[in-house]
């Protein structure tokens, strides 16, 4: 499936003092298969784009075309975009209401009629995705789990729905590194094996260069950039320059070469950077440690 803005803006409270643009005259398209980062520091309206993206807001001009087709606004319209489109909203554990972990995540599936069968099918699946064991965790209240397994829970929530196109605003926000491991490993696994297209909001620079295929970077309420990661995270200036900072390793990268070792600094993700040391180290040396 595809989702389109175009020239899309949003006014928050027009019309009164507090009037604002989060979104001016956007242009983005989503395609199948893609695994789309959206950087930009708060408040530059990168919660207010997704909400766009599923029907949740509705642009003040321009408009959202679904698989070709303009979107109305009929409730309908927002209600079969909301299916398609899964969104895991910023701390989406605060919206855990039910008593089990079951009930939560059944939620979803109940409130479209399907069969118990299938209702527990969906359930099962989604658990095993974010990594939660069915039986030992079903009847837990979520209430009782830890942060990292409750968010789990609250995505199981989403994924249940079987979205084409999931969504995940700033998922691994306030994570220990293991729960924010686990979170990413899920939702990659999910792109690449069930071909769930991804859309990750987030301001880690580090998660975004390891995962995305196409970056957007937002300041202001427009999109600044739009590009493969090799194009956006090697420009290191400009990303300082809106106050974002650039991934870890390319900044180690480029202080390697500065010391004087004979590296790729425009290398911006763990493995390559990992090989690329190890050859230069190699080089003419023979074993590595031959250099230390
Ligand atoms: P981000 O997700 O990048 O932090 P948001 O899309 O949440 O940015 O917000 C963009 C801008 O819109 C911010 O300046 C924010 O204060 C403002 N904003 C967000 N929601 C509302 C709202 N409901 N009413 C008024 N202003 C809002
Ligand atoms: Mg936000």
């Amino acid at each position: 499936m595809s989702v389109q803005l175009i020239n899309v803006s949003h006014i928050y409270a027009q019309g009164t003092p507090f009037e604002f643009a989060a979104l001016k005259d956007i242009h983005f398209s989503i395609d199948k298969d893609e695994f789309i980062g959206i950087i930009g520091h708060t408040g530059s309206g990168k919660s207010t784009l997704i909400q766009h993206l599923n029907g949740l807001l509705s642009p003040t001009e321009g408009s959202v075309v679904v698989d070709g087709v303009k979107m109305g606004d009929s409730k309908g319209d927002k209600l079969a975009l909301r299916r398609k489109v899964g969104l895991v909203f910023q701390y989406a554990e605060h919206q855990l209401f039910e008593e089990t972990v079951f009930k939560d995540i059944a939620f979803g599936p109940k409130n479209l009629g399907l069969s118990e069968e299938e209702i527990e099918n969906r359930v099962r699946d989604a658990m095993e995705v974010v990594g939660l064991d069915f039986e030992t965790y079903k009847e837990r209240s979520p209430f009782e789990l830890s942060g990292g397994q409750m968010r789990r829970v609250a995505i199981a929530g989403v994924l249940s729905m079987k979205p084409e196109i999931l969504i995940l605003d700033e998922p691994t926000a306030g994570l220990d590194p293991y729960g924010k491991e686990d979170i990413l490993r899920s939702v990659y696994q999910l792109h690449e094996r069930q071909k769930t297209t991804v859309v990750l909001v987030s301001h880690n620079m580090d998660e975004v260069a390891r995962l995305a295929n196409r970056v957007i970077v937002m300041s202001s309420g427009e999109i600044l950039m739009d590009a493969p990661p090799a194009e956006i995270f090697t420009q290191v200036e400009k990303l300082n320059e809106i106050g974002l900072g650039a991934p870890d390793i390319i900044c180690l990268m480029r202080a390697l070469k500065k010391a004087g070792m004979d590296v790729d600094d425009q290398i911006f993700r763990a493995e390559q950077a990992k090989e690329e040391i190890l050859r230069a180290l190699k080089r003419g040396e023979g074993a590595p440690c031959s250099k230390i």
